[in-house]
């Protein structure tokens, strides 16, 4: 038995809403991760087998290991489909919104979504809900909204329809946000949940291998150089920064996704607690961070990339040159010392 964490009220609206729907549209953050997909799927094999029609619009592409889930040719990619995509959101009676908070966070398509004239259900894991949806289930403590989303299904009795795709789909988002369950896995109900999963037919270990063991010749060659010559480490101050150039990201032949998990590897540096990567993008530098302990990257994401997230994983933007940033990046470093120096000599 797992406990009962969301609200009886949200649950019987949730309930309502379903009901009273046949044609829902599900959709996610742009540059959707395992967690988004993993999610969105989960939600479509469920619901498709309680006899509503199901489509799924996701703001832009994702990643080539996402494509080995089920059914993840359904889903619409809305920067390539634009109008197919606002059709969907305008003629669904309901619209699901997965693992994102605020409508923002689904980049172009937010202007279609918030136009739809459908009730919105946010079922989401980030900090900080936005109020744009009829029922928010608003849980920041989950380690992923698969982990919501599997307990939003038993809560709405609908345990026997998680059939083998969806459990393969909800412990793919599992695995994606808690690296491969390596962190934020204090939970011990979260192996229940992955228990569960497995049971019902998920295979841990073929989704290892899609989600975390497959590469190309060039990606691993990417992260290799960026390691050996664009790592910069500040040791005193506890950081790291990695920088690539569009001309880098090019020579290698970059394509979405190369660069997932590089802004993890200073942190198994004995010594360094945050760590930052900036990607030179066609009209902004891409910024992301990560972190140990109680080092917010958050809230330096926030005051000085127009960003946020999480207190570990967080992301923003810059506008202007590469160099730049990374000079931006190596002040905040030093005025980061006294400024978090409890949080970072923990
Ligand atoms: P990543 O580094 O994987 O792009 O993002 C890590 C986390 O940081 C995301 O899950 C999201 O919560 C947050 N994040 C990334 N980019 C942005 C951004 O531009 N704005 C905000 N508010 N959050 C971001
Ligand atoms: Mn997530």
């Amino acid at each position: 038995m797992i406990s009962q964490i969301i609200d009886e009220k949200s649950i019987r609206k949730l309930k309502e809403l379903l009901d009273d729907s046949s044609k829902i549209t599900i959709t996610c953050h742009q540059g959707p991760d395992g967690d988004a997909i993993g999610s969105s799927l989960a939600a479509m094999h469920v619901l498709t087998s309680l006899g509503k029609e199901v489509r799924i619009v996701a703001p832009d592409g994702f990643l080539g290991q996402l494509r080995q889930l089920p059914g993840a040719k359904e889903v619409v990619d809305a920067s390539r489909y634009p109008d197919f995509a606002r059709q969907l959101l305008d003629e669904a009676d309901l619209i699901i919104c997965l693992d994102y908070n605020l409508p923002t966070r689904t980049g172009k398509l937010a202007d279609a979504l918030l136009a739809a004239n459908a009730p919105k259900v946010m079922i989401d894991h980030h900090l900080e809900p936005g109020d744009f949806a009829n029922v928010i289930i608003s849980h920041p403590e989950m380690a992923a909204t698969c982990v919501l989303l599997f307990r939003v299904f038993c809560r709405l009795e609908l345990f026997n329809f998680i059939n083998k795709a969806a459990a393969e789909c909800l412990l793919a988002g599992i695995l994606t946000d808690t690296g491969n369950l390596s962190y934020n896995v204090g939970d011990p109900e979260l192996f229940t949940i992955v228990a569960e999963l497995v049971r019902k037919g998920a295979d841990k270990e073929q989704l290892t291998r899609h989600l975390f063991m497959t590469t190309s010749v060039n990606c691993m060659r990417l992260n290799a150089y960026a390691l050996l010559k664009k790592m910069e480490i500040f040791s005193d101050e506890h950081a790291a920064l990695i920088v690539l150039s569009r001309e880098e990201l090019n020579r290698f032949h970059y394509t979405k996704g190369d660069t997932e998990g590089l802004v993890n590897r200073p942190l198994e540096i004995p010594g360094i607690r945050y760590s930052c990567f900036l990607r030179e993008e066609r009209d902004l530098i891409k910024v992301s961070m990560r972190s140990l302990g109680a080092m917010p990257v958050n809230e330096v994401c926030s005051e000085h990339f127009g960003g946020g997230g999480h207190l570990n994983a967080a992301g923003g933007e810059f506008y202007g040159t590469l160099e730049e940033c990374a000079d931006l990046f190596r002040t905040i470093v030093k005025e980061n010392t006294q400024k978090y120096k409890k949080e970072l000599n923990q």
